[in-house]
């Protein structure tokens, strides 16, 4: 388990403190949305393509019911753990509010390296996990989508698990699903989409031209290559992104698409290989120090902290990522005036999309891309001009901006439903 002071969930309680003395909540009521209300731990037996059996442990967190069903990813990774899912569904809680969408905040996580897995080995995985939580799972109930290491694929097995044990298609249980089983157009892109319009939008009220940014992405999966692509499409120039291998630097600005159509041809979308004349390789940590005007980092939590958080030179932080910035580093970077749309806001592009798939799987009426888009980019901007107004209004930083519109939004839908009985 992490430090006291790096424990996401910790971060995140405090980041939910800050925002509860500002609006002034009552102690009943924070005490309510400072812990999540339902933790499902399941270990179970997978069996190996050797014929072992090997022990998993996973877990679904459900933070807050109080505004419709719960919404969050499913995570694999070595370092999964229950604070870790805790302080994710918590930020899904706050983020489903802030784009005001029906829904509650939910996440899961499975303690697993996947590369370690074959595919059959990571089916199987899939499914005995879908089935463990399944008691949770449902259309009405708790509707999970993908995050780290997960993607289409495993969404597809997690509908069809659930579909076989109640003997049809439920396919509103789950959202990131492959298109050809009732996922949307647009749902693969739209939480890259949505950082690259916080980037578009700040740019925008700081009168910078896009031509202008130099961009540094940190993390080259779903969020982070998707959000390379989007700018460098809309005329930035991407100099710097990394992945789990490490980082690569072209001063001049990479060529994301070709770097993109390299790593799709990896199952876990690697960068490791690629090369290009004029290109640097540069280590992880190394990536979040360039010279540059944006970062985005796109891949685990805790990657901004006070150690590198003086030596930041980008003015502009976008969180594609969640948690990627701890408090500490928060305050450093706020006392040098560096902008950082958080990730409650800057992410939730892929929130708004599941949702939009889960609507249309309900009706089972389904919608062209570019209104799913269009849509996206209504529901973002005006999230993102909340936000600003309220910073501005309040003389405070985004993220304190957000959770002030985000917690109040659950709060209010807390008290309204009453304690039960
Ligand atoms: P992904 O598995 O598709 O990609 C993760 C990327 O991070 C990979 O390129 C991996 O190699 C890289 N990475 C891992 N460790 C790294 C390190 N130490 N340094 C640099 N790169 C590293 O996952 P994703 O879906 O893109 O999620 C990334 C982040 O975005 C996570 O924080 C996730 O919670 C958040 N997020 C994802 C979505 C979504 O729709 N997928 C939505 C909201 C937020």
């Amino acid at each position: 388990m992490t430090s006291d002071h790096r424990n996401p969930f910790r971060i995140a309680q405090q980041q939910f403190d800050t925002a509860a003395e500002l609006l002034n909540l009552a102690d009943g009521l924070r005490a309510v949305l400072r812990v999540p209300q339902r933790e499902l731990t399941v270990n179970f037996p997978v069996k190996m393509d050797n014929g072992d059996v090997r022990m998993f442990t996973g877990y679904r967190v459900q933070h807050n019911l109080g505004r419709g069903p719960v919404k969050g990813g499913i995570r694999y990774h070595p370092s999964v753990d229950i604070d870790e899912v805790r302080a994710l569904a918590m930020w899904m809680t706050w983020k489903c509010a802030l784009v005001n969408i029906p829904y509650g905040g939910a996440k899961g996580g499975v303690v697993v390296d996947p590369r370690q897995l074959s595919s059959g080995e990571l089916e199987r995985l899939t499914r005995r996990f879908a089935s463990d939580i399944s008691i949770l799972l449902g259309p009405e109930k708790d509707i999970p989508a993908p995050d780290v290491n997960t993607n289409a694929q495993v969404m597809a097995w997690i509908m069809d698990t659930i579909s076989m044990h109640r003997g049809y298609t439920v396919p509103a249980v789950i959202t990131g699903k492959p298109i050809n089983i009732g996922g949307s157009l647009g749902r693969v892109e739209a939480t890259g989409r949505g950082v690259s319009l916080m980037v578009r939008e700040v740019a925008r009220r700081l009168g910078r031209p896009l031509e202008q940014l130099r961009v540094v992405v940190q993390g080259f999966g779903n969020v982070g290559s998707t959000a390379a692509l989007l700018l460098s499409q809309m005329g930035c120039r991407v100099i710097g992104v990394s992945d789990a291998t490490g980082g690569y630097y072209r001063g001049s600005g990479l060529d994301v698409s070709s770097m993109r159509a390299f790593a799709d041809l990896h199952p876990f979308r690697l960068l490791e290989g690629y090369s290009t004349p004029g290109l640097e390789q540069v280590d992880g940590p190394e990536l979040l120090e360039l010279d540059c005007d944006v970062l985005i980092p796109a891949a685990l939590e805790n990657q901004i902290t006070e150690r590198n958080a003086g030596q930041v030179r980008a003015r502009l932080i976008v969180e594609g990522a969640n948690g990627p910035t701890t408090p500490e580093a928060d305050a450093i970077l706020n006392e040098r005036g560096v902008v950082v749309v958080p990730d409650i806001l800057a992410n939730a592009g892929g929130v708004v999309v599941s949702y939009f798939e889960w609507v249309q799987g309900l009706q089972e009426f389904f919608w062209h891309e570019q209104d799913v888009n269009e849509k996206l980019e209504r529901i973002i901007v005006g999230a993102f001009d909340e936000v600003w107004a309220m910073a501005q209004s309040r003389g405070v930083p985004l993220r304190t901006a957000a959770y002030l519109l985000a917690v109040k939004r659950v709060a209010d839908a807390n008290q309204t439903r009453g304690v039960y009985p």
